[in-house]
């Protein structure tokens, strides 16, 4: 027997995009169904003992001013810390700034002649057509090789030839070799994330100052979507039926495909994230790092943050990220020796002692940005406005994006609909 339920707008999904989505809407106007027992997404925290722990480090970097405003007395309460952004390479057993290909001065002597020969080389050729021949074109053969691809195989897990040239956007450090040779002699090339917030609650915090503009009674936990009947405009999660003017799904955009019953020609893959967090008995020998890249094939992680270092905190605790293959069946047990032994290898544990640890999965992940599937998800989201779908944040719409990125996205479309003139179509 199902109870049937009314509103205008249905909100699958209780992330940061279906918050910040409702926050702009009336009371009373929507339902939000989420079907884990919490609200945050990726963006919750767990609180073991003393330590406190993201799904891998969620950390706000707010650079739009209207959201920075937004946010401001959330981000300079005393819960956050500010920092300047303090990144490394471990490259052939010794430190590297980030990003690589800004920093290759710091290489020996042999290797830096060797990869300033490759900024110059082959330039002006064909235009490159996905994003393994971007990194060839723009870098050259040798940080190409030595950095660019190993690492970002590492973190896909995936032929980085399938992968759209724009495929991480703007938080692909880039610049020109021109702008590299200044950075050289102290000119700083910025990156999106040069500084950043976090709050001593974790990501959970951001998430709790979302839910303040959010009302409670439209809010069901442990509620899965499982069907949706575009025609009707009917979504069915367990005994609830939910007739709705408007669906805003931030749920995965090939999973909003299958329950729509939409057919579609290009794939919409994606890689999955181990992660392991890791508290111990003593501080990390550097104080002062805030996450560590590693294209090393043999070490199994391809970045490994310090969150105790990153809050001022004495004891490490670490967050180790380790990219799977979609279709890869995890275990996390037999994961667990191998990232104690590679830490070990990379000589961040020493003599620590390993007071607490969990393991998450973030399944989907980094998603495979593909032209062909870019190209279709605008057509297929355009079809799915006309049936009064819309689908935002960074799975619903399939992309590269951060939290402030989501919020922006999710205002945009809540201010157009609370205004009643939403057209019906797909937001870019
Ligand atoms: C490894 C990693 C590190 C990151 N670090 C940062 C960072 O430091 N800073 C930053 O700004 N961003 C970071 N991000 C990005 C950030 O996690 C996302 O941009 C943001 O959390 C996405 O929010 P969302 O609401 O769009 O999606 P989600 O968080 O995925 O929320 C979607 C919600 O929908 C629910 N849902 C799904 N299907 C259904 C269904 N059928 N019925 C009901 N509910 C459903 C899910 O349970 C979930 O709660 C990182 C991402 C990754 C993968």
């Amino acid at each position: 027997m199902k109870t049937a339920v009314h509103t205008e707008n249905l909100i699958i999904g209780a992330g940061v995009s279906g918050l910040a989505l409702a926050s702009r809407l009336k009371a009373g106007s929507y339902l939000i169904l989420e079907k884990e027992r919490e609200a945050g997404g990726y963006c919750r925290t767990f609180y073991a003992g003393e330590f406190v722990w993201d799904y891998a480090g969620h950390f706000f970097h707010f650079s739009q001013q209207q959201l920075r405003r937004r946010f401001a007395p959330f981000l300079q309460s005393g819960d956050n810390v500010y920092n300047h952004k303090r990144t490394l390479i471990f490259y052939r057993g010794r430190y590297v700034d980030y990003p690589f290909q800004f920093n290759i001065c710091q290489l020996d002597k042999e290797e830096f002649i060797d990869c300033l020969c490759g900024l110059f080389e082959g330039r002006g050729g064909e235009a490159p057509a996905n994003f393994k021949e971007m990194l060839y074109a723009k870098f050259g053969v040798p940080i190409a090789e030595k950095f660019l691809i190993p690492y970002n195989e590492k973190l896909y897990s995936c032929d980085l030839n399938e992968l759209d040239i724009d495929a991480m956007g703007h938080f692909f450090p880039k610049a020109e070799p021109a702008e590299i040779i200044r950075h050289f002699r102290g000119e700083k090339i910025g990156t999106y994330n040069d500084t950043f917030f976090y709050s001593a609650k974790g990501a959970a915090a951001f998430v709790e100052e979302l839910l303040k503009e959010v009302d409670a009674g439209s809010l069901r936990l442990g509620r899965q979507v499982e069907r949706i009947l575009p025609d009707r405009q009917v979504a069915v999660a367990g005994d609830l039926e939910v007739h709705y003017r408007r669906l805003i799904s931030t749920m995965p955009f090939p999973r909003l495909l299958s329950m729509c019953g939409l057919p579609h020609r290009a794939s919409y893959t994606s890689n999955k994230v181990l992660i392991f967090n890791l508290g111990f008995d003593a501080p990390p020998e550097d104080r002062t790092v805030h996450w560590i890249y590693y294209p090393d094939p043999d070490l199994v992680f391809y970045r490994v943050g310090f969150y105790n270092n990153i809050l001022h905190r004495d004891k490490m605790s670490l967050y180790v990220e380790i990219g799977l293959p979609e279709d890869a069946r995890v275990r996390p047990e037999d994961w667990f020796d191998r990232v104690l032994c590679d830490l070990k290898k990379a000589g961040l544990v020493t003599a620590h002692k390993l007071l607490a640890w969990n393991c998450v999965l973030m399944d989907p992940a980094y998603v495979h940005i593909s032209a062909e599937s870019q190209r279709e998800k605008e057509q297929l989201k355009a079809r799915l406005a006309q049936e009064h779908i819309h689908t935002i944040g960074r799975y619903g719409d399939w992309k590269y994006c951060s939290i402030e990125d989501c919020v922006a996205q999710a205002y945009q479309l809540g201010e157009r609909l609370a205004a009643g003139s939403a057209r019906e179509e797909a937001i870019t």
